[in-house]
């Protein structure tokens, strides 16, 4: 890392004008700057054959020179004033670059927004047409025929002086049909703009937020904030608390201090909880200054979006991890929600996760981080016990919404007597009893891992790698016959297929492949007069299918709801007694370290869909393993339990966050020149870092070996500082580019402290 700050070049881009990042220009660094010139400064140099002075922004330096150093120019000046929004977005690509392993034009991709010369979209957005007081009339009216669409656009409206069109369509679930009988009607008024505003105009007059009185709890996270942040301290807070313990209000009592500070604000939420509901609150509470990007909005769309930030016309950027790059003048504060969530890490390279990137931001603008979560990672909780984080804990649930009470039940046993259905009794008696009171079921099925791994029907052994404690992946066979394997893709370990049991000796041993399709058959044909929506990946094809299986549940059209993890996020179904957990050990075999944790999370908050409102809940876990940590934790809520044990496995197996891993993967349609270039990496890599105890893995086949032609292939580091692993990295870049020529059909991906395996 140091070696980077002392060199003697510097690659320097003279435009950014974010149509695309131009290719660099080197130049020398003189001795009289030397030391002075980091990554995001900018300097003037002679440019073009009239050695024009022109601006120019440092990306990074370096010790070699491209070219013949006598032809190289030199840096004439340095700006005054330090580092610019565009350099401090350019220190942070080089940072990413460097941390994460990338190339600098695809950081700064990352990192800068693009611009597009395209034509501004129209924007369509709604606003009554009638007098309140007749909209009022027509709300009773709608809710009378239990037409909830409707009467759902009217409610907001009335909250609302302009709603936008997409706004109301995808996160509202009110269809174009509907809004356009309305509009015909004279009810509804549609406005179309050609530049983009605000997304949410409040009715003036009619204000929802008032302040809440916080519990004891909540105001002891606000004052310490204020303190922290009055003494100017380092300010990383990590907030413990289940699902409705009130964090959202606690994280805006928090931004309204930042603001009042004259500071900026950005607010991290996963892609799957932007909700209407969660929006709408913020815009309630702030108006004006909210502003939110997400991955529907086009290129254009977001370029101005960050442009108003720039601008000042925004104060608060809500979004998903791309929102961490908003160029805020003066940002104060990043409050990350939902921080163990997956997708925080970005599955393109540079895959950088945003809670560290959230970290380097807050410590280059000296800005405060405010992480929350029901189930924290283990990455959040491990920083907590070293104090790297403050921990906080809410306990209590708000709005007088209890825990629900939850039952194991032992699959093993339900066979053992006979009963071979997807559903244990206990959850069938369950089902039918909410059937009869009219109240709401989810039924949940854990995917994960479901493709590959081999488990016993009769006693629940899972077929593990005997050097990794990961589940073997089938691998099936290149012929027609039945000739898989059994591989380990963290080792390459592989054995023959099993077809009887080595615990029991049972010959029910296979594959695990009830989908939610089986089960929404065998609902109708077991209950059959309850109406059953089924939500995953085939029914949620479509951009707005998603929010309408939800709405269309919420607004009671079905009784029970079947889905993948996706229904476990999200909205408040006030009306759900009853959570079904179908195969709750499905996660526990994923082939990968973070298989249990991952179990504890979805459980925890499928758990948590129970009873969310004055109906106490009820939660059924059906599993094959009811002794395992992941699933008496959860059942029980105890995350300091399940955290305890996990750890304690991490430690032991050298796995992040108690030591750092680096996936390396290696992919071609040459399947020789990929295999060899990984054998000569990591032979490489084995001699240059023996001394240092790196551990290097492998090369071995990637879960899936061959995807659409491409044959893949995995390296692995292991090392207790991440620091090591970076050089790890830097030395696979310097062979790589000496091996250009012979390498150029094989790609090399670098991935830190994977989320996923490959
Ligand atoms: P979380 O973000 O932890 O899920 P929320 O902040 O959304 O929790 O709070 C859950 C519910 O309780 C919300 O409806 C919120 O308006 C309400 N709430 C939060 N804090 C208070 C409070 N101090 N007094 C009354 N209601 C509160
Ligand atoms: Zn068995
Ligand atoms: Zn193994």
């Amino acid at each position: 890392m140091e070696k980077n700050l002392k060199g003697s070049y510097a690659n320097i881009i003279v435009d950014i004008s974010h149509e695309k990042v131009d290719r660099p220009f080197q130049y020398r660094i003189p001795d009289s700057f030397a030391g002075q010139i980091q990554p995001g400064m900018k300097v003037q140099i002679p440019f073009g054959r009239s050695n024009k002075l022109i601006d120019g922004y440092v990306m990074e330096l370096t010790d070699k020179p491209e070219y013949p150093v006598e032809k190289l120019k030199s840096i004439q000046a340095v700006a005054e004033g330090g580092i610019s929004i565009e350099g401090s977005q350019i220190r942070l690509a080089a940072w990413l670059k460097r941390t994460y392993g990338s190339t600098m034009i695809a950081a700064m991709k990352t990192v800068l927004p693009v611009k597009q010369k395209v034509k501004a979209a129209e924007k369509k957005s709604l606003r009554l047409k009638v007098e309140k007081e007749e909209a009022k009339k027509l709300l009773l009216e709608y809710e009378q025929k239990h037409q909830r669409a409707k009467a759902r656009l009217m409610n907001e409206l009335l909250e609302y002086e302009q709603l936008p069109y997409s706004l109301v369509t995808s996160k509202l679930g009110v269809t174009g049909k509907t809004i356009s009988g309305l509009v015909e009607k004279q009810i509804v008024e549609m406005q179309v703009e050609s530049t983009w505003r605000n997304p949410v105009k409040l009715a003036e007059t009619n204000q929802k937020w008032e302040k809440k009185i916080l519990t004891k709890e909540q105001q002891a996270v606000v004052d310490a904030f204020a303190e922290d942040y009055k003494e100017k301290r380092e300010i990383r807070y990590l907030l413990h608390g289940i699902t409705g313990s009130g964090k959202t209000e606690v994280y805006m009592e928090i931004i309204e201090q930042v603001l009042r500070d004259g500071k900026e604000v950005i607010v991290l939420i996963p892609e799957i909880a932007l909700t209407y509901q969660t929006l709408t609150r913020f815009y309630n509470r702030f108006g004006e200054q909210v502003s939110v990007v997400n991955s529907k909005l086009s290129a254009g769309e977001k370029y101005d979006q960050f442009l108003r930030a720039k601008k000042g016309e925004v104060r608060i950027m809500i979004g998903p991890r791309t929102a961490l790059f908003t160029p805020f003048q003066n940002l104060g504060l990043i409050v990350m929600d939902e921080e163990h969530e997956g997708s925080y890490k970005s599955d393109t390279t540079p895959r950088f996760h945003a809670r560290e990137t959230a970290e380097e931001i807050v410590r280059n603008c000296q800005g405060a981080l405010v992480l929350g979560s029901a189930t924290p990672s283990l990455e959040a909780y491990y920083r907590a016990g070293k104090g790297s984080y403050r921990l906080f804990t809410l306990k209590n649930r708000l709005e007088g919404a209890y825990l629900p009470t939850v039952y194991t039940v032992d699959l093993r046993e339900e066979l053992k007597q006979g009963n071979r259905s997807i559903f244990s009794s206990r959850l069938k008696e369950a089902i039918q009893d909410r059937l009869q009171k009219k109240q709401q079921v989810m039924l949940f099925l854990n995917r994960r891992g479901y493709a590959g791994f081999i488990s016993c029907r009769a006693c629940g052994y899972v077929v593990k790698c005997p050097h990794c404690d990961v589940s073997l992946t089938h691998h099936f066979g290149s012929g027609r016959g039945r000739n898989g394997k059994l591989v380990c893709h963290y080792c390459g370990y592989e054995r023959e297929e099993v077809t009887l049991c080595p615990e029991c000796g049972s010959k029910y041993i296979l594959g695990f492949k009830a989908g939610t399709e089986q089960i929404e058959q065998r609902l109708r044909e077991e209950f059959p007069t309850a109406r059953v929506l089924r939500m995953d990946g085939d029914t949620t094809r479509k951009k707005d299918d998603y929010e309408k299986i939800l709405s269309a549940f919420s607004n009671e059209e079905a009784d029970i709801l079947v889905g993948t993890q996706m229904i476990v996020k999200g909205h408040d179904f006030k009306k759900v007694t009853l959570v079904g957990i179908l195969a709750a050990d499905l996660s526990l075999s994923a082939n990968d370290y973070r298989a249990a944790e991952r179990t504890f999370q979805l459980l925890t908050q499928a758990a948590g869909r129970a009873g969310r409102d004055k109906l106490p809940g009820e939660v059924v876990i059906q599993t094959y393993q009811p002794d395992h940590y992941s699933i008496v934790h959860a059942a029980n809520q105890d995350y300091e339990a399940f955290y305890r044990e996990e750890i304690a496995f991490r430690e032991i197996a050298g796995y992040p966050p108690a030591a750092h891993m680096l996936g390396i993967f290696i992919q071609s349609r040459e399947q020789k020149a990929a295999w060899e270039l990984g054998e000569f990496l990591a032979g490489a890599c084995k001699e240059a870092f023996r001394k240092k105890k790196v551990l290097i893995i492998g090369p071995a086949k990637a879960t899936i070996e061959k995807v659409n032609d491409t044959y893949r292939y995995v390296i692995y580091g292991k090392h207790k500082e991440y620091g090591q692993l970076i050089e790890v990295k830097d030395f696979m870049e310097e062979l790589l580019e000496s091996k250009k020529e012979q390498t150029k059909q094989v790609s090399v991906t670098f991935d830190f402290d994977p989320m996923n395996g490959f």
